[in-house]
């Protein structure tokens, strides 16, 4: 089977795809970084996602990360990494919301993850099926 990699014309797409929707989304108030490159290479824990965001809720920065390996996944166009760029915003829509839920005693981080996921993916149909 090919491997399907993404382009540095998908890592710009997406790019401006997440600054759109940091925009719309009243998140200016983030210091917002890239990275594209290789997850399973560079170790990074994302490595079985296409996409992922670093975020840190105290120093209100966040680095948005585009795997170039797209492997298992369909070929990369412009409709799915603009659904990629709005679910990995909708993870900093809720940033301080998960960084103050795992904080708390009694819920753990897999459970916080699952409900935070459930909102994203509504956030996801909201925005690309109206
Ligand atoms: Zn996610």
């Amino acid at each position: 089977m090919a491997n399907i990699t993404t382009s540095k014309k998908d890592f710009k797409y997406f790019c401006a795809q997440v600054k759109y929707y940091v925009r719309e989304f009243g998140l200016g108030d983030y210091e917002i970084n890239f990275d594209h490159k290789d997850f399973a290479d560079e170790g990074e824990p994302l490595c079985n996602s296409i996409a992922g965001v670093r975020e840190n809720s105290n120093s209100k920065a966040a680095t948005f990360l585009l795997n170039k390996d797209w492997s298992d996944n369909e070929s990369p166009n412009e409709a799915n990494l603009k659904r990629c760029a709005i679910h990995e915003v909708g993870h900093l829509l809720l940033c301080d919301y998960y960084f103050c839920a795992i904080n708390r005693f009694g819920v753990t981080p897999d459970q916080i993850t699952t409900i935070e996921h459930a909102v994203i993916r509504r956030l996801e149909n909201f925005i690309l099926e109206r």
